[in-house]
């Protein structure tokens, strides 16, 4: 095995901290190049550290570390760009919090995923140029999930391939999409989606994020869309993610979460 070197370079996004000790801080890092990865900045909570405001969660940062025995430790930070304008906004830092943890949780340590990096940067950038929150987390839904290897059929049946009539269909996770009435039956756990709904999905699975957030989106549509997502998620997560919680009560014109019997999932 080659011998590695003492101390190397990377960047990427602060996904979440975890306090360890007395002024110690476990931080997660998901990078272009190294995709998630983890190292301790020693005495990073004392006030003097100058290394605390280029760690901060859902900042983006250049740092050296030296390679440690269970830990890597952080040495030195910079910041690349941070997002002031979610951290000035509940609404805005709850969603980019959610995305943190998505990534978080659909990846594995030291495994690269630039895409998914692109899609986490362009989110936030979306957020801090004050697009709408709940448009850009839908897109992030979507795309996460396709980058993640649970692309969601929206075209045909993603049963049998079959033609889908313009009309409610079931979204069905483990199925892997919108399937027909005739493999409805056999499908699993899912929820009915309308026509404009299943419309936005198509667009989004194509257009960019500032496409996407150009589109405007009805709020009974977008209740829906967030719904059947979440669901998604859930199924494929086998959980609910608190920050998705938060983001969804954050979000204005929500009627959630008092309606727990709406989703079938
Ligand atoms: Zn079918």
């Amino acid at each position: 095995m080659a011998r590695e070197a003492r101390t190397f370079r990377a960047e990427g996004i602060v996904l979440r901290r975890r306090n360890v000790g007395e002024a110690d801080s476990i931080f997660v890092v998901f990078g272009p190049e190294l995709g998630k990865f983890e190292g301790v900045a020693r005495g990073i909570r004392k006030s003097r550290s100058r290394m605390r405001g280029h760690l901060e969660p859902l900042t983006f940062s250049r740092f050296l570390l030296a390679r440690g025995r269970t830990l890597d430790v952080f040495t030195q930070a910079e910041t690349i760009r941070s997002f002031p304008r979610i951290g000035g906004d509940l609404e805005r830092w709850a969603a980019a919090s959610y995305y943190a943890q998505l990534v978080d949780r659909f990846t594995g340590e030291d495994a690269p995923h630039p895409e998914l990096f692109e899609l986490l940067f362009v989110a936030l950038e979306a957020l801090n140029d004050g697009s709408d929150p709940g448009s850009v987390s839908r897109y992030v839904e979507i795309h996460m999930l396709a980058l993640a290897g649970f692309e969601l059929q929206v075209d045909a049946c993603a049963a049998c391939s079959a033609r889908l009539s313009p009309e409610e269909t079931l979204l069905a996770p483990g199925a892997g999409g919108l399937v027909c009435r005739q493999c409805r039956p056999g499908a699993g756990v899912g929820r009915l989606v309308s026509v404009p709904a299943i419309k936005v999905l198509r667009y989004a699975a194509r257009a960019s994020l500032p496409q996407f957030t150009g589109l405007h989106i009805p709020g009974e549509v977008a209740e829906e869309l967030q719904q059947a997502l979440a669901g998604v998620i859930r199924y494929h997560l086998d959980r609910e993610l608190p920050t998705a919680r938060l983001a969804r009560e954050l979000s204005p014109g929500s009627n959630d979460p008092a309606t727990p019997g709406a989703d079938t999932l």
